[in-house]
């Protein structure tokens, strides 16, 4: 509840909601990310990490009005993915992806410009969590994108068609993948938009496999080694799973790394009285922890991401009763010039895996 609700207004707000939702019915579908606040998740009719939410959205096409909570980039994503007939609406536009905003497009065309005149084959590959312009680049040049879930599975299709891959905006997952494929550190390159290759060996170019774009998200990266020392210390026989956008040290020393929906299967799947400390986003891990009392079940450490749970039930009920007024509170749109590119990338993404 926000600090400015009182409990008699959170009930009506709520009541407000299902009455909208009630009457909507059929022409109404909630799509709601993990990280969002149990307030949201409550009245989602699908709750699931990037990949699954964007499945859903491309499945949807008899439904007009789709309502994404989660960061702008993945309402952004479901616009592209659904008919031009369907509304995306999005309940708080502020509520955007620090990490997303990490590579701008300028930057970007300027670095691919820098990599095209290397003599060999890159393709482009933007993490989900990014931009559409971002999207659009990697679809007009042979690139797709990938999320954390097929990550692997896409730098394979990339390194099938060409040499080197250029991964953007997340260094640790693309460090991360480039790991578990067996590429060593010493074949990847930090991008600093700052310098591009500027005083770089033409040697270490050609050996490079996978370009990083320095980019990083503040609620992965807040967990430490030390983190995972201290738990293990306190807990024995403790396992430690986390998300691959955490850095290549803490991936290192954890026992699993894998996306949101690889953490739930597995800590789920495990057996009654498993102990687990998991290194995600806390409103994510809590509800972990409240639906499998059989295990013993920990944060790593509580780390929020205070962008996702900047949408609250009013801004959600603002949509709702919009909608049945005829307005758009929140609506998205993806401009028209990058639309196609980025619907080619993310369609690319959805054959691989
Ligand atoms: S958890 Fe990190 S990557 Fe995900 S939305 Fe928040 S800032 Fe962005």
């Amino acid at each position: 509840m926000s600090a400015e609700e009182l409990p008699s207004e959170r009930k009506e707000i709520f009541e407000r909601i299902e009455q909208a939702k009630d009457t909507l019915g059929k022409d109404l579908i909630i799509l709601a990310h993990f990280y969002q606040e149990d307030d949201i998740v409550g009245f989602a009719d699908v709750v699931g990490d990037s990949l699954q939410l964007a499945r859903q959205a491309a499945r949807q096409k008899d439904v007009p009005y789709i309502v994404f909570c989660g960061v702008a980039f993945m309402a952004e994503m479901a616009r592209i993915i659904c008919s031009p007939g369907q509304e995306v609406l999005h309940p708080e536009p502020l509520a955007r992806c620090p990490l997303a905003d990490m590579a701008g497009i300028e930057q970007a065309e300027a670095a691919w410009t820098e990599l095209k005149g290397l003599d060999k084959d890159i393709i482009p590959v933007a993490y989900v969590n990014s931009n559409a312009d971002l999207k659009a680049l990697c679809g007009s040049n042979e690139g797709t994108v990938c999320t954390s879930a097929n990550a692997k599975q896409v730098f394979e299709y990339a390194f099938s068609k060409g040499d080197s891959v250029f991964f953007f905006p997340d260094e640790n997952l693309g460090r991360n993948t480039a790991h578990a494929l067996g590429i060593a550190e010493h074949e990847t390159f930090p991008w600093d938009p700052a310098t591009g290759i500027k005083n770089t060996s033409k040697n270490l170019l050609k050996k490079t496999k996978v370009f990083l774009w320095k980019g990083h998200c503040y609620v992965h990266t807040k967990f430490l080694p030390s983190d995972i020392q201290e738990v293990r210390n306190k807990t024995q026989g403790i396992k430690v799973i986390v998300h691959p956008e955490c850095t290549a040290e803490v991936v290192a020393l954890s026992d699993f790394a894998g996306s949101t929906s690889i953490i739930k299967h597995t800590v789920e799947t495990s057996e009654p009285g498993s102990k687990w400390a998991i290194g995600t986003e806390w409103n994510f891990v809590n509800r972990i922890m409240m639906y499998n009392p059989d295990k013993f079940i920990v944060p790593l450490k509580r780390s929020v991401c205070s962008d996702m749970t900047k949408i609250k039930p009013r801004h959600l009920l603002q949509v709702l009763e919009g909608l049945q007024e005829g307005k758009l509170h929140g609506r998205v749109n993806v401009e028209e010039g990058i639309m196609e590119d980025a619907r080619t990338a993310l369609q690319r993404m959805l054959e691989i895996s």
